[in-house]
């Protein structure tokens, strides 16, 4: 099993009502079910699986991330409760390096929970999309009310109290990069995970002829890499390694675990956009090991096959090895399942093919001695339009395993 860290939906509501947000308003309203915050009896079982995985699998390092819902939601006892609990887990497994992070829209940070997280050694990772107009042209309360004056004063706060900030930024292409990333200079942050914003082949709202994303990212990308003081971009950093073959690139999702504040054990929570139920494995940590996920078939594909089984456009692109397929979620169909390639393929083709040119730019040995050829954006995209369909391969037909019609025969 590959997975080294588990998301603890800690609290299934939440104090904001972002109309993107994949939990409440995409689809899947399966969050009506669950308990508003998790209990006591499931943090124990969730202690005790993670200690028999770890031991099982040997791991040395394991990561625990809060999350809901909003995390903040939940009491400061419950944390308290939860690091208590945890110290007996630490005590048994010494040679375990255990991380916390927690992931919170911001709204209630103040230097109580600030005292918490410095108390317990858990890393604040907050939700800011940029520019105020941005910001609250989603991130609203249930009165519509937008969120961004409360989030600066805690991303101020953070900064402050932690010496760090780290954010993650959903997309809004309606703004421009440049006053996006001034906004977050603006903040001083240290890190801003950019986020793609999750949407499938049933619901993409953007010109699939052309590459709004991507022309937006290449600005971003432009502004970012000739400023001398900047932040930590991972979705750049992590495809300038990969075209040097340095880690895993950030085009695709961290393998993570995610237990539902009932206990239900999930593969990957923004899969909750294809549809209402999807990620259900029937599965839960009170009756079951973490590592029978690979069982279901959700998990396999998950966990073991996600970046291999890819579609046929996808297995024969020149770009795979960096691109991927993207992340899993925008590779989704009701009616073929995962069998297609990511909705945004023209915006990754030219994302990537704009920052391996610089790159040759920058190291023209790379040209010379290595004989790399730059990507040309426009003939990969043309290129791919000639793959052929044919019949529909034994691989493919997996992938197709998922389509709506074939969820509701599993009855999940
Ligand atoms: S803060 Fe997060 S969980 Fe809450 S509505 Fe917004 S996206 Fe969803
Ligand atoms: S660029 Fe498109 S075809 Fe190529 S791997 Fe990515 S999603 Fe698939």
């Amino acid at each position: 099993m590959n997975f080294n860290s588990l998301v603890l939906k800690v609290a299934s509501r939440c104090n904001l009502n972002c109309s993107y947000c994949f939990m409440y308003n995409l689809g899947d309203t399966t969050y009506k079910k669950q308990p508003k915050f998790m209990s006591s009896q499931i943090v124990d079982a969730i202690l005790e699986k993670t200690k028999r995985y770890v031991q099982r699998y040997k791991k040395k390092e394991f990561s625990f991330t809060f999350h809901g819902g909003e995390p903040l939601l939940a009491s400061k006892e419950f944390y308290r409760t939860f690091m208590y609990k945890f110290k007996k887990l630490q005590e048994e497994l010494k040679e375990v390096s255990f991380l916390f992070y927690i992931q919170t829209n911001g709204v209630l940070i103040d230097e109580e929970w600030i005292d918490l997280f410095k108390e317990f050694n858990i890393s604040p990772g907050i939700s800011v999309d940029g520019t105020s107009k941005a910001h609250d042209m989603f991130r609203v309360d249930h009165k519509g009310k937008g969120s961004y004056t409360e989030v600066f004063k805690a991303a101020s706060l953070l900064k402050k109290e932690m010496n760090y900030t780290d954010i993650a930024c959903v997309i809004n292409i309606n703004e421009k990069p440049r006053e996006i990333y001034d906004s977050f200079k603006n903040m001083n942050v240290d890190h801003v995970n950019f986020l793609i914003p999750d949407y499938t082949h049933d619901n993409f709202p953007f010109d699939d002829t052309k590459t709004e994303m991507a022309d937006w990212l290449v600005q971003l990308f432009d502004i970012w890499v000739n400023d001398i003081e900047k932040f930590n971009i991972p979705m750049f950093i992590g495809l300038m390694n990969s075209f040097l073959r340095i880690g895993r690139d950030s085009l695709n999702e961290a393998t993570v675990l995610v237990i539902e504040t009932n206990g239900e054990i999930e593969a990957v929570d923004s899969l909750k956009t294809c549809g209402h139920g999807f990620t259900k494995t029937r599965l839960n940590i009170t009756n079951n090991e973490l590592d029978e996920i690979e069982n279901t078939s959700l998990g396999k594909l998950y966990f073991n096959d996600f970046n291999r089984k890819l579609c046929r456009q996808c297995e024969k692109c020149p770009i795979k090895e960096v691109c991927r397929g993207g992340r899993l979620v925008h590779r989704y169909s009701k009616e073929k399942g995962f069998n297609n390639p990511s909705v945004y393929c023209k915006d990754l083709v030219t994302l990537i093919a704009h920052i391996q040119n610089y790159f040759i730019t920058f190291f023209p040995e790379l040209h010379e001695k290595e004989n790399i050829e730059a990507i040309d954006a426009n003939e990969v995209i043309q290129y791919l339009t000639t793959i052929n369909k044919g019949l529909v391969t034994a691989k493919e037909k997996e992938l197709e395993s998922f389509s709506v019609e074939n969820r509701e025969l599993e009855k999940i």
